[in-house]
């Protein structure tokens, strides 16, 4: 895992609840990996080839029964192990494709899974005659960026152009590449598949509702709730598309993260990614019988896979269950957070995590998209969920001090 993730503690807690011994491998040396030999390890993630050697001779001395990424870089890391180690994962070159946006798009797409329709740029091209070729609604996007930074949406030629130049910003701050994508933009109601993929088979743990509209011109995602209240024949429809899309790219094991949006001429694949669902919001899931939060982590579920271990559940609760990613409130600097004891204290919330510390300078999208915290309920109903989720982010405020104005080298140049 990068050693910047949320994502450590659960799986920190579910081998332990598991009793499975975790080597946490990740891209900075620990000043800890000393004293703790077995448990930490660096892994040069630049080079995956190298990373997969590395995990081999660590594996000579402290035998390792399998491998678990948990982002969309280190799913490929993983892959690449899980082949030199002869453990249970994903080929490597399927691993590459859920990564990279464009490559995704041309499997799906040779293989007949309904995408938008899709063409890849350089960023350097010039962007008022790309802008003329285009049709509108279309979306911009990094082909290896997540959490929608980035995405955006343009209507017109302006907006085309304006959009590019963001993209170009982002990349030349270093996050990014050369060439983006340019997608017909497909209106309709947007849901994500959470799943497990074992020996070939999709299995979906939880289907989501993003009941906030995400018809840009960014993409901040708000509350994610379970189970989804489309109807049960196109829950239908959209698994099999997602089931079509992970055999396209040859996933075979472990984890999917998939958005997808239907209207009137069906579901689309919006992307597939082989890792969980991020930042802190796989705790809003719980399988088996525990009822009410009571029962297995969706990270417990992953490890046990890995490992060939029984799985005793891959039914979700029986209750409704929500994440709220508390929406980017401004630019500036989070001086505090007002209101989390109410929001705590509001029906149905179960929890109000806030991430973002005092100090620490809040991007908004689409340059940005570290959400400040999350919001989690747990009810009878997908709607009482939902209201508790709205109500319990009524009842925050954030205090921000105004962003620090820009340097003269960012300042933006007029075109
Ligand atoms: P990321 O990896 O950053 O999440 P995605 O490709 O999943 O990138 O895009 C992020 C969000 O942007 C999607 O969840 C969706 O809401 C919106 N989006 C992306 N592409 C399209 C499209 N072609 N049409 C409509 N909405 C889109
Ligand atoms: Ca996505």
């Amino acid at each position: 895992m990068p050693s910047t993730t949320y994502r450590a503690a659960a799986f920190v807690a579910a081998a332990r609840q598991l009793g499975v011994e975790l080597t946490v491998a990740s891209e900075q040396p620990s000043t800890l990996e000393a004293t703790n030999p077995a448990g930490l390890l660096t892994l040069d993630f630049q080079d995956p080839a190298h990373a997969a050697e590395q995990a081999r001779e660590f594996s000579a001395q402290h035998p390792v029964a399998a491998v678990v990424g948990v982002d969309d870089d280190t799913a490929v890391i993983a892959a690449h192990v899980a082949g030199r180690l002869a453990l249970r994962g994903n080929p490597v070159a399927a691993a590459l494709a859920a990564r990279d946006k464009h490559r995704q798009r041309q499997l799906l797409a040779a293989a007949g899974v309904p995408v938008p329709r899709f063409a890849l740029h350089r960023l350097d091209e010039d962007p008022t005659a790309l802008a003329k070729t285009v049709a509108y609604p279309c979306v911009l996007k990094p082909l290896r960026l997540s959490a929608s930074r980035g995405v955006i949406r343009a209507d017109t030629v302006a907006e085309f152009v304006a959009a590019q130049a963001r993209l170009r910003a982002i990349a030349a701050a270093g996050d990014g590449d050369e060439s983006f994508l340019v997608e017909a933009f497909i209106p309709g109601y947007e849901v994500a598949l959470e799943g497990l993929l074992v020996n070939r088979r999709l299995h979906v743990l939880a289907l989501f509702d993003k009941p906030d509209p995400l018809d840009g011109p960014f993409f901040e995602e708000t509350i994610y709730v379970t189970p989804s209240r489309v109807p049960a024949g196109l829950q239908t429809a959209i698994t099999q598309v997602a089931e079509r899309a992970v055999k396209a790219l040859g996933l075979v094991e472990g984890p999917v993260h998939a958005e997808l949006r239907y209207n009137e001429r069906g579901p689309w694949l919006i992307e597939v990614a082989a890792r969980p669902i991020g930042g802190r919001c796989s705790a809003v899931l719980k399988f088996g019988e525990g009822g009410m939060g009571k029962g297995a982590t969706l990270e417990e579920v992953i490890l046990r896979h890995a490992l060939g271990m029984p799985i005793p559940s891959l039914q979700r609760e029986k209750q409704a269950a929500g994440v709220m990613m508390i929406p980017i409130p401004g630019a500036g600097t989070l001086r505090e957070v007002r209101g989390v004891e109410e929001a705590k204290g509001v029906p149905l919330i179960e929890d109000v995590q806030i991430t973002a510390h005092p100090g620490e300078a809040l991007v908004p999208f689409p340059e940005g998209s570290r959400y400040p915290g999350f919001i989690f309920a747990r009810g009878e109903t997908p709607a009482a969920v939902e209201d508790a989720l709205r109500a319990a982010h009524a009842r925050l405020s954030f205090i921000l001090l105004p962003p620090r104005p820009p340097s003269s080298s960012a300042a933006p140049t007029r075109p």
